[in-house]
């Protein structure tokens, strides 16, 4: 064993405890370890190493004794250091990863659990990179991750970003801070053949979903001529998507004037004003008012916030999809596409479909699923964490 190893906090699972890890699984819950007095004393984030009761090691991770998921599994082999050739690697795979999918550099660069770096969140834009840190273990580690990507990208700017619930969970209070360069503003972005601003520092999570690229540019190949209605738009992603494809008409609905703003201005920086509307309103009110004057769409998708932030208001959250489902089925005309999404973590894609079965038979609707999908390969899923599969978008056609 090395000085390093030797030199971390040993955390030890309860007996029986380690069958999660041993299935593949990384994380650890605080009813799984040995919390005594020199584990309690670990600041939280600390790199450790992890034993089984019989004193086995399982791999390294980062701990919180804090916290309910207390220890993030770094990798099975305990030996490893986390340091900054840590993050060089890890950065240098998930890199060369992306670069076989996008041509050009705006992605998810780094997904968390999914590319081995727990807590870690990493949206790159060009030569701006937006970091989301979500755990005691991501802050602890901020230095050598950030000299890690200046070995890798050597980005201009470096946004951090601390604004996630989890750092609640975490015991951690939220921050925002400029690691490298200076930010001014929205940043320019490309998706495919759309050009996009995102507001890097006061846009929601990363200021861009990368996340929803392939189930735009899905949703594009069937707008030819359409009128489509993006309800929840934030800063227009779908809607423009469409424009750029053909559609005649769109109509973007979101509650953020911020976010509108912004849709606007991505509007015009494509040409595509002239077709492209915006409405500040709250979306159920917006699909209820549509109904009841018959307006209808030839396309309409729904792309809402969390409905199910947490496992406790599942059943609301649940109850909240069926509904949307219900009003969005109700504008779109016969013949017409509807695609429902959802990124809550705790609501499975079965557990969706079913809601959305419900709400398009209590619109009187039935149809046929086209596709079935999550996001795009920039956002990797950890085989072991179903959780982290948490986008899910079903495309139907409606009779
Ligand atoms: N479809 C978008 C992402 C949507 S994020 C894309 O492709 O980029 C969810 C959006 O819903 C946010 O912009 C938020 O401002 C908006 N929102 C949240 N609650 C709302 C409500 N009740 N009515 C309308 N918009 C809402």
């Amino acid at each position: 064993m090395d000085a390093a190893t030797e030199t971390r906090p040993q955390i030890f699972l309860l007996p029986g405890r380690d069958k999660r890890l041993g299935r593949g699984h990384p994380w650890v819950y605080s009813n799984e370890v040995k919390i005594d007095a020199d584990a309690k004393a670990v600041p939280p984030g600390t790199v450790v190493t992890l034993h089984r009761v019989d004193g086995k090691r399982l791999g390294v991770a980062s701990f919180n004794p804090h916290a309910l998921i207390c220890a993030r599994l770094y990798d099975l082999d305990y030996k490893l250091e986390i340091d900054r050739e840590f993050f060089i690697s890890r950065l240098w795979r998930a890199l060369n990863m992306r670069e076989k999918f996008y041509d050009a550099p705006f992605y998810r660069l780094a997904h968390a659990d999914a590319d081995g770096l727990p807590g870690i969140v990493i949206d790159r834009l060009g030569d701006t990179v937006v970091c989301q840190l979500n755990t005691a273990g991501a802050d602890l580690m901020t230095e050598p991750l950030l000299e890690a990507l200046d070995e890798v990208i050597k980005p201009a700017c470096v946004i951090l970003r601390g604004d996630r619930r989890s750092r609640q969970q975490e015991g951690l209070e939220p921050f925002q801070r400029i690691a490298k360069g200076t930010a001014t503003g929205p940043v320019e972005g490309l998706e495919d053949k759309l050009r996009f601003l995102a507001d890097v520092q006061d846009g929601q999570k990363t200021g861009w979903f990368f996340d929803q690229r392939d189930n735009r540019l899905f949703l594009a190949g069937l707008v030819e001529d359409a009128n489509v209605l993006d309800v929840f738009c934030y800063e227009g992603g779908f809607a423009l998507q469409a424009a750029l494809a053909g559609a005649r008409r769109t109509m973007g609905i979101d509650s953020s004037q911020a976010a509108l703003d912004l849709a606007a201005e991505n509007a015009k920086l494509n040409g595509l004003e002239e077709k492209c509307s915006w409405r500040r309103f709250e979306a159920f009110a917006a699909l209820e008012e549509y109904a009841s004057a018959d307006r209808t769409f030839d396309v309409v998708v729904a792309d809402p916030p969390a409905f199910a932030k947490s496992k406790g208001n599942l059943k609301a959250g649940l109850r909240g999809y069926r509904k949307l489902a219900r009003m969005a089925a109700a504008v779109v005309k016969p013949g017409g596409f509807l695609m429902l999404c959802s990124c809550s973590h705790h609501v499975d894609p079965a557990a969706f479909a079913a809601e959305n079965a419900a709400g398009l038979n209590a619109a009187g609707r039935t149809g046929r699923i086209l596709r079935s999908a999550g996001a795009g390969p920039d956002h990797p899923v950890h085989p072991n964490l179903p959780e982290s599969a948490y986008l899910k978008s079903i495309l139907y056609q409606l009779d």
